[in-house]
């Protein structure tokens, strides 16, 4: 069968490398390429966008794909969206792969916000050493509230970072007492997260909690699509069970 992975997660990464052994399945992982060095692909891999719905259910058309899984970031809601368009145009079945949201925990002190717009107001006017964990494409509406002193972590450094921010560039997975040493070394009051969910990046959230900060936490756009796994081996099963139907 043939399969198309919509990818750019720590998830896809580990899904990539369980179907690169799969003889039976011809996978293709597919990148926005916003990311300069991305991790050596172990599937064949596309990069950049497919423009819009109508690129994207010419592709699936195109190259004849059997299932489609959209392992993007939670927060990448727009080609989440253009998925379920696009399968649904191309007749191919959807499943999403993601994580779950973090739930909060005893000790946790979060004001959650809808947007980044909200979590720059959600900080307040009296200025804070802010550690901002939005991304590098995530930063911008922090510009509205430069009172405040933002230590911007990112993959690869941001286009437009707030006045004066320090940036600091690193790579998931994180450790907490990395974050812990990052945070005290920064004099941090209050860290800006996405509930992203999963491993890789979840340290500052304890790193946070056992420090005493305050997070103003992003809340998740909804998710459209009708079929969510929410781990690798869902996603193998389904995508088998994909194979083995008329
Ligand atoms: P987005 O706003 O939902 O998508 C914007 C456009 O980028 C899409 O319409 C599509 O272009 C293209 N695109 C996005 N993901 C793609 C993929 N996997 N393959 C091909 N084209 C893709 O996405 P985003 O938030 O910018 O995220 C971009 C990538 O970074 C995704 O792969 C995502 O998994 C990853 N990522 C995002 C975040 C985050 O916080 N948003 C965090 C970590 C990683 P066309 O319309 O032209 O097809």
């Amino acid at each position: 069968m043939r399969l198309l992975l919509l990818g750019g997660t720590t998830e896809a990464s580990e899904l990539a490398r369980r179907l690169a052994v799969r003889a039976e399945i011809a996978a293709t992982l597919s990148l926005a390429g916003r990311t300069k060095s991305p991790a050596v692909s172990p599937l064949p891999a596309r990069t950049g966008g497919f423009g819009g719905i109508a690129g994207l259910s010419a592709y699936l058309r195109e190259n004849r794909i059997d299932a489609l899984i959209d392992a993007t970031h939670p927060f990448a809601a727009q080609i989440s969206a253009h998925a379920v368009a696009a399968a649904a145009a191309a007749g191919v079945p959807l499943a999403v792969l993601t994580r779950p949201p973090w739930p909060p925990q005893a000790g946790d002190d979060w004001r959650e916000v809808a947007d980044a717009a909200e979590a720059a107001r959600a900080l307040g006017e009296t200025p804070r050493r802010v550690l901002l964990t939005v991304g590098r494409l995530g930063a911008g509406p922090f510009a509205a509230a430069p009172q405040h002193h933002y230590v911007l972590r990112a993959i690869d450094a941001p286009d437009d970072p707030p006045p004066g921010a320090e940036i600091v560039l690193a790579r998931p997975p994180f450790a907490l007492d990395d974050e812990i040493a990052l945070m005290r070394a920064h004099s941090i009051e209050i860290v800006v997260s996405k509930n992203a969910g999963g491993q890789a990046t979840r340290a500052k959230i304890d790193a946070a909690r056992a420090l005493g900060l305050p997070v103003v936490m992003i809340r998740r756009p909804p998710l459209v699509a009708q079929t969510v796994l929410h781990d690798i081996d869902a996603a193998l099963d389904w995508i088998a069970a994909q194979g083995a139907a008329p």
